[in-house]
């Protein structure tokens, strides 16, 4: 595996690569990898010969108030477990090299990225589109691998790629989780063992939700109610939202269209931001 630090080698590296015949996959990351990344790094093996990991925590998808100076950082365990994985290239950029003092080029994508995570983190979406059209434009991979457990930004970058005619495959990953339940996440180390109870109520109301569809329930509304219910039983969980939208476009729907509907939470546990959802 090699490690790369400068977008001028990453570039050359992945031309070379491409000039030779060879397919990319890109994974990208704020680093701190665990299960959930590594599930992403597999599919990206079977579906491309190379796979190139980003480990780059990402400054512009954070809000003033988000702490992105205390993102983990633990770079040496993710070099070690992305060699341990097969990864071919991982690519760790100094903020300075992705984002120079000149920098002043943004991508935004205007509908789907408003809504939902759009609304209580209005600069969020901004940031990683532009830090994965730049990412993008840096490997020229064939395929993106991104998670499930982040459905709103798979959808705008779905719509990015087509509006902006990129011709990159999209691969999406099913969310992994603990076996409590909890889908895996970085801030999930900084849970209390008694928070981390209370969390589980999330994914144990999107399984209860994912029952009434299952029983033919086609109401939202009444599958909302249910889903609230579970969740506000748990005094520390605060919800920000609970949404059943369209997969594709992140707008709210009235009636589930099985296999197209998805059921959105986010929630505060303590001073953690949690987001989950599962397909009905
Ligand atoms: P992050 O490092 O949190 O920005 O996530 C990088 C990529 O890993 C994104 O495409 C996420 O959707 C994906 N990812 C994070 N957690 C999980 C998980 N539990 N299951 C599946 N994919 C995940």
């Amino acid at each position: 595996m090699k490690k790369i630090e400068t977008v001028a080698e990453m570039q050359r590296g992945c031309a070379a690569l491409r000039a030779a015949g060879r397919t990319i996959a890109l994974v990208v990351t704020g680093g701190s990898i665990h299960e959930g990344h590594l599930a992403l790094i597999r599919a990206a093996r079977e579906k491309a010969e190379v796979v190139v990991v980003s480990l780059f925590p990402n400054p512009l998808q954070f809000g003033a108030s988000e702490g992105f100076a205390h993102y983990p950082r633990t770079t040496e365990a993710d070099v070690a477990r992305c060699e341990e994985a097969g990864v071919d290239l991982v690519f760790l950029p100094a903020q300075e090299e992705m984002y120079p003092r000149t920098f002043s080029t943004f991508v935004t994508e205007e509908t789907i990225s408003k809504r939902l995570c759009g609304i209580s983190r209005p600069t969020h979406f901004r940031g990683v589109t532009t830090v994965m059209v730049k990412l993008i434009n840096i490997v020229r991979p064939d395929v993106l691998v991104m998670g499930q457990k982040d459905a709103q930004q798979v959808a705008v970058m779905r719509k990015v790629i087509a509006d902006l005619n990129m011709g990159v495959e999209v691969v999406k990953v099913p969310i992994v989780r603990d076996a409590d339940g909890l889908a895996c996440h970085v801030r999930n180390a900084t849970l209390t063992p008694s928070g981390r109870k209370e969390a589980q109520a999330i994914s144990q109301s999107l399984v209860r939700a994912q029952e009434m569809a299952a029983s033919g329930v086609r109401s939202t509304d009444r599958i909302i109610a249910e889903v609230t219910h579970i969740l506000a039983q748990q005094r520390r969980v605060r919800v920000i939202y609970v949404a059943i939208v369209d997969r594709t476009t992140m707008e709210t729907v009235r009636e589930v269209v099985p296999g197209e509907a998805l059921l959105m939470i986010a929630a505060w546990l303590d001073e953690v931001r949690l987001t989950d959802n599962a397909l009905l």
